[in-house]
């Protein structure tokens, strides 16, 4: 194993450019340690980011709040700035693990370890965030819907890392929000399952609505076949039943060692029908 640490930003383009095979970043630590010890991760180049400036930080630029990729969840859960601009993000990510680590992961981390049970990514899926992917030679804006492939594939080339996300500063004004995690327990706890969501309302219509759901798929998405059948909907119009056959067609839940799939989809469709009743 090979462990370097750039002196800048401009360093680490270099030595993402020059190391294409067998590479992986090294910020918070919390989740790539732990693959290390596990002898997941061997003979790689480990190049360390977290002390890099320029991708550390929390900023207003525009009609975005900017957030550099190592700024770890401590970072997120204090900022003044969040707390005025985006304050169901930021209560949102409070219980995310323990303090401890909250002052270790980090946002980007989080993203490009690409778990399904990534307790940012639902959040930040129904506030329309988008990546900066940053290489020596590129630099270019995707929407986060769109990032994942596959489980734990996407599309950040071998050059790239993730330099910033950036969420529209008005993406939670006038809505009603709605985020809950269900664990085993409720600190240090991997999500069975997530949701979040906004909604809209007018003249008790649903008039804008976003949906997205964690630990439910190969990774957490939005929910756009429900979202268009709740559109234009009254909540008395709402029929559970169809929801239950939009829900079989848009999750795909799994049994594993934390709970089998038939409790997360009953747990999924609970969360739903507790955001609209
Ligand atoms: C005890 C414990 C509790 C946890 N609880 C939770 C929880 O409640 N919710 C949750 O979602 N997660 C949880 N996690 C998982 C982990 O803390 C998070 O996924 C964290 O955000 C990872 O960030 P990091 O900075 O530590 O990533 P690292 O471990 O440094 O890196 C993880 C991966 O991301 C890549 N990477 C990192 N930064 C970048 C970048 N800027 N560009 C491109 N690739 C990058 C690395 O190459 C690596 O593959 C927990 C972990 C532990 C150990």
């Amino acid at each position: 194993m090979k462990f370097i640490k750039p002196a800048n930003l401009k360093e680490l383009y270099e030595i993402t450019s020059k190391t294409k095979k067998n590479k992986h970043y090294l910020a918070g630590g919390t989740d790539i340690n732990i693959q290390i010890k596990k002898n997941i991760i061997k003979n790689s180049t480990i190049i360390l980011i977290n002390h890099i400036k320029e991708l550390n930080g929390i900023a207003e630029d525009g009609n975005y709040i900017v957030i550099g990729s190592t700024t770890t969840f401590q970072q997120i859960i204090e900022s003044d700035l969040l707390n005025k601009k985006l304050p169901f993000f930021q209560n949102s990510l409070k219980n995310f693990a323990s303090p401890l680590i909250q002052s270790l992961a980090t946002i980007g981390g989080n993203i490009a370890n690409s778990s399904p049970t990534a307790d940012v990514v639902p959040l930040l899926l129904v506030l329309d965030a988008k990546l900066e992917l940053c290489s020596k030679d590129n630099n270019r804006i995707v929407n986060l819907k769109n990032f994942y492939l596959g489980y734990k594939k996407f599309i950040l080339n071998s050059d790239e890392i993730i330099k910033a996300i950036l969420i529209p500063i008005n993406a939670e004004n006038g809505f009603d929000t709605f985020y809950q995690k269900v664990g085993s327990r409720k600190a240090l706890s991997i999500a069975k399952v997530s949701l979040a969501g906004l909604k809209k309302l007018k003249n008790k219509k649903i008039v804008e609505i976003k949906l997205a759901v964690g630990s439910l798929n190969e990774y957490p998405r939005r929910l756009f076949l429900l979202e268009k059948y709740l559109i234009n909907k009254k909540n008395t119009e709402i029929d559970y039943s169809e929801i239950r056959d939009i829900l079989h067609k848009e999750i795909t839940p799994i049994t594993d060692l934390r709970s089998d799939k038939e409790y997360r989809f009953e747990v999924c469709f609970n969360l739903i029908k507790k955001f609209f009743m």
